[in-house]
């Protein structure tokens, strides 16, 4: 079938109204094969106001909601993800060009989220804190925020947007979701399948979800607007340095989950088999366009060559390809625009000396319009600066190290600080990497590459990453404010730190 009839026969599935796929503007492209798949009609600014409007008076409602039917909620949201899973997922191959097994893949990321914040929505809990004062106590509690503004990146069209979503929701906050130009279809099917689940539990408020279809200026509409008390953006670090000062200004909440540069340290004890394919999946996977790719290879001298070996054999032999079939491991990059980069840091890299393999285009028959690249492996002798750039393809810069703290610095020496790996059997360099003097970044594994995380811990990273956290482990108290409760049930008024006041 051909893509737009596809995606139309998706959508439909998936309980999207499709009138509104022929309606504006804003062309919706594939890059499997570059066609237009939808033109949609951006979300004008006095509608957007209109989202707004609804979204806040959702939130004074829904916070009066028990956080577990809240969370009853996100737990039918993620019944329909599970049964819609296959069309969803395919949805996404579609717009992003992820491979079928990335696209399932980040369906389950969702349903993982949406089991993990309806567990969440009965443990929103507060701490009990000694009081100095007789008959006296203190507690913290937790209570929404408002509404969570959310912008998000084209290559998770979904995951990132539930990550956030799902915690909002149960945590007592509606969401206004401003998804990337380039994936707006996805957010549409992630919406209808909520209003459906919203619909099955009923009483729930219109305005939960508000999705505004559009470009930057409704990034930087979300930004200013201070009806959003947690503005949190997904994306390259210049969107973050446009938007984040922007929410600073009005002293609003940010959440920011920008670019990664990801590095791997491989030490002389690494297994190397476990640690190439490790390294293949990190840094070719999802056709390098993830933020947590590995981008950075820091490889022991005297294992340099032998790994370098493995990887030459493995990338030549990496099927590129239309990611719908189900042989390619590597799809096509987002559009033209990102080959054009991925052939600019290349020619750079050659200009700094680097030795480049890989990289060439790749023509698919059928998808001619689609930008196909094989991963490229670039051995280069220095950190220069294309190496510290977040290029968003495949490519992978290898540097040869003799001295682990060399390597540790060599690593830290990029401005991200996302995620990060070691490969090592050598217990004393593997907590080295964890300690306080190792990786500076959020994310920090042993004997796994950096990309690929789990929803239980909190994803994020440090420096120009922009130190935001979603996902698991305490990250849901950014969609919440804290309130410190002082209880005096002694009869007296004794005041902290010993003060007598009074006439
Ligand atoms: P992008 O920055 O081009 O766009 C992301 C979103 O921000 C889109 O919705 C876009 O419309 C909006 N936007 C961009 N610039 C803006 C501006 N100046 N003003 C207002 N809105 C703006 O990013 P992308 O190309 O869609 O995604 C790739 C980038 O996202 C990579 O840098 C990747 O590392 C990063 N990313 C980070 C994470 C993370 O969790 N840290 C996850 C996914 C992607």
């Amino acid at each position: 079938m051909e893509l737009a009839s596809l995606t139309a026969s998706l959508l439909t599935h998936l309980g999207v109204a499709t009138d509104q796929l022929d309606r504006g503007d804003l062309a919706v492209r594939s890059p499997i094969d570059g066609g237009t798949i939808a033109r949609l009609a951006a979300t004008p600014p006095a509608d957007a106001d209109a989202a707004l409007k609804r979204a806040h008076a959702a939130y004074l409602a829904w916070r009066k909601v028990p956080p577990p039917r809240r969370g009853e909620l996100v737990r039918r949201y993620g019944i329909l993800l599970r049964q819609h899973k296959a069309e969803l997922g395919e949805l996404v191959t579609i717009e992003t060009g992820k491979i079928r097994q990335e696209g399932l893949g980040e369906v389950q990321e969702m349903i993982d989220i949406s089991d993990f914040a309806c567990g969440l929505s009965r443990q929103l809990h507060g701490l009990t804190i000694a009081s100095e004062r007789p008959g006296h106590r203190m507690m913290e509690q937790w209570h929404p925020a408002g509404v969570v503004g959310v912008v998000s990146a084209f290559n998770f069209p979904a995951a990132v947007w539930a990550w956030n979503a799902t915690l909002a929701w149960v945590c007592g906050d509606s969401v206004v979701w401003k998804p990337s130009e380039r994936t707006p279809l996805t957010a549409l099917a992630c919406a209808a399948l909520f209003n459906a689940a919203a619909r099955e539990l009923g009483e729930v408020p219109k305005g939960l979800l508000e999705v505004l279809v559009g470009g930057r200026e409704l990034g930087t509409l979300l930004a200013d607007d201070p009806r959003i008390a947690v503005f949190s953006a997904t994306g390259s670090c210049a969107m973050g340095k446009a938007l984040a000062p922007r929410v600073a200004a009005r002293l609003g909440r940010s959440i920011l989950e920008l670019g990664g540069n990801n590095g791997a340290i491989v030490c002389p004890s690494a297994d190397l088999a476990l640690t190439e394919r490790a390294i293949l999946f990190a840094a070719a996977g999802t056709a390098g366009q993830r933020c947590t790719t590995l981008r950075r290879l820091i490889v022991h001298e005297s294992v340099c060559d032998a790994l370098l070996e493995r990887l030459h054999s493995a990338w030549r032999r990496i099927p590129v390809g239309n990611p719908l079939d189900p042989t390619p491991l590597v799809g096509p990059l987002i559009d033209s625009a990102a080959g054009t980069a991925m052939d600019a840091a290349l020619a750079e890299a050659r200009e700094e000396g680097g030795t480049v393999r890989g990289g060439e285009k790749i023509s698919v028959p059928g998808c001619e319009g689609g930008c196909y690249r094989r991963p490229a492996l670039v051995e280069i002798p220095a950190q220069c600066a294309v190496v510290k750039r977040e290029t968003f393809a495949p490519i992978l810069y290898v540097m040869r190290y003799r001295d682990f703290d060399d390597a540790i610095a060599l690593h830290n020496d990029v401005p991200q600080g996302l995620a990060s790996s070691i490969f090592t059997r050598d217990l004393t360099e593997a907590e080295r990497f964890l300690s306080t003097t190792g990786s500076d970044c959020g994310i920090a594994n042993v004997n796994i590459g950096p990309s690929g995380a789990e929803i239980g811990g909190a994803f994020g990273g440090e420096k120009d990453t922009g130190g935001g956290r979603e996902s698991g482990s305490d990250a849901w108290k950014a969609y919440m404010r804290r309130a410190t409760c002082t209880i005096n049930y002694s009869g007296a008024l004794p005041l902290a730190q010993g003060i007598r006041f009074g006439l």
